[in-house]
């Protein structure tokens, strides 16, 4: 399960591929006369965790952690008022695409720490949120990175199924950490695979995602997944400027392959400059995109223009939000913040990203500055 090495200063064990805990040689040494591995690794308070792919401290969400699984944009179960609900369960991505939304991967600018859920602290959370929304759920994994970086997965997706009302279980992936092995034993577990795929070219698709994007690879995978159990929706981003040309082979790829058995095979989204994302090309607005989109809907006979309806989502009433903008609470502190100048705190049984300098084990007065879709933001007071 843990690999192990010990490099100048440090004894390194990697956990499950992507958990890398750090402990000083000398204190490691000391610790091993007397404890097994598996006890300094849970135990020991010297140490360092750290997100194997983008090298930030990766804080593992447990139950114990006493971090609340609502509230947070970056983890946990995020609820819009439908009967689908977004599941993050771990943060960081293995790419670092020039129009990311959420400034991801190594060279990120604004991200400063990772996050990774215990599965069964998930489960156990989604199972009560799921009593309250009622029949027919979509659990989605999305986050803010790559999902299938997931060490846990697997073991998830298999569990998941065994939470009353949930129907259908779908992800958003690169595609870069699949295989065939992990096809084959995720396909009876996963309804729809929404692939990020925003060029064919080679060199264009290097340009957009990193120069070791391997397309070759991710259209091999895209392959297998359409003649897997498993529905797949390509979803590319357009890119104005950048991959114009490059939306209508996607389609045609999309259908030669035989994308969207149940749902449909693609999903081409708006590249939209967020405050906090990356800045690529050329801003369209919604009345050019959609006019774009219809005329490939009738050059080539398939369905662009989405709504929630193709993939059977409505609305349902919210789990209940304890905050509201312009409230004013206190917190404490129990981890350092996503984003630089900003720490994670707990409050009202919701995890709440707080800019603040203060230290982790503090409390803080804060105000909501934002309380949209039970995501909570707020500013110290
Ligand atoms: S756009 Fe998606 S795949 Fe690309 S860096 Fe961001 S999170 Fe990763």
């Amino acid at each position: 399960m843990f690999r192990e090495y010990t490099d100048k200063k440090e004894k390194v064990f990697v956990l499950r591929g992507i958990v890398e805990i750090r402990i000083p040689k000398e204190r490691y040494e000391e610790l091993s006369r007397r404890y097994s591995k598996e006890y300094i690794i849970s135990f020991s308070e010297e140490k360092r965790v750290l997100h194997r792919i983008t090298r930030r401290e990766l804080v593992f969400v447990t139950k114990e952690s006493g971090i609340p699984l609502l509230g947070h944009s970056a983890f946990g179960i995020i609820d819009r008022g439908t009967n689908l609900l977004q599941v993050r369960c771990i943060t960081g991505c293995n790419l670092n695409c020039i129009f990311c939304s959420v400034d991801e991967g190594v060279l990120s600018k604004t991200r400063k720490t990772d996050y990774i859920v215990d599965p069964d602290y998930m489960l156990d959370v989604l199972a009560e949120v799921a009593e309250f929304k009622g029949e027919n759920l979509e659990v989605h994994l999305d986050g803010q990175g790559e999902p299938a970086l997931y060490p846990y997965l697997e073991y998830f997706v298999e569990k998941v199924w065994k939470i009353k009302n949930v129907k259908v279980v779908s992800i958003q992936t690169n595609g870069l950490v699949f295989s065939e092995d992990r096809i084959d034993a995720l396909e009876n577990y996963i309804t729809r695979v929404n692939l990020s795929i925003s060029a064919l070219d080679e060199e264009l698709a290097k340009k957009l995602h990193g120069k070791n994007y391997p397309i070759k690879k991710v259209l091999e995978v895209a392959e297998a997944i359409a003649n897997s159990n498993m529905d797949l929706l390509i979803a590319p981003v357009w890119v104005p400027g950048y991959n114009d040309a490059e939306i209508p082979k996607i389609i045609e790829f999309a259908l030669n392959i035989g994308a969207g058995k149940r749902y449909p095979p693609l999903g081409i989204q708006k590249y939209i400059p967020y405050k906090f994302g990356r800045k690529a090309g050329r801003r369209i607005s919604f009345d050019e995109f959609y006019k774009k989109l219809s005329e490939l809907e009738k050059e080539f006979g398939v369905k662009l223009i989405l709504k929630p309806e193709d993939f059977g989502i409505e609305k349902r009433p919210r789990i209940f939000n304890p905050f509201k903008k312009g409230d004013v609470e206190k917190g404490k502190i129990v981890a350092e913040g996503r984003m630089h100048g900003e720490k994670l705190v707990v409050a009202r049984d919701r995890s709440v990203a707080v800019y603040t300098d203060k230290n982790v084990g503090d409390y803080v007065d804060f105000e909501v500055v934002s309380a949209k879709d039970g995501i909570i933001v707020g500013v110290e007071r």
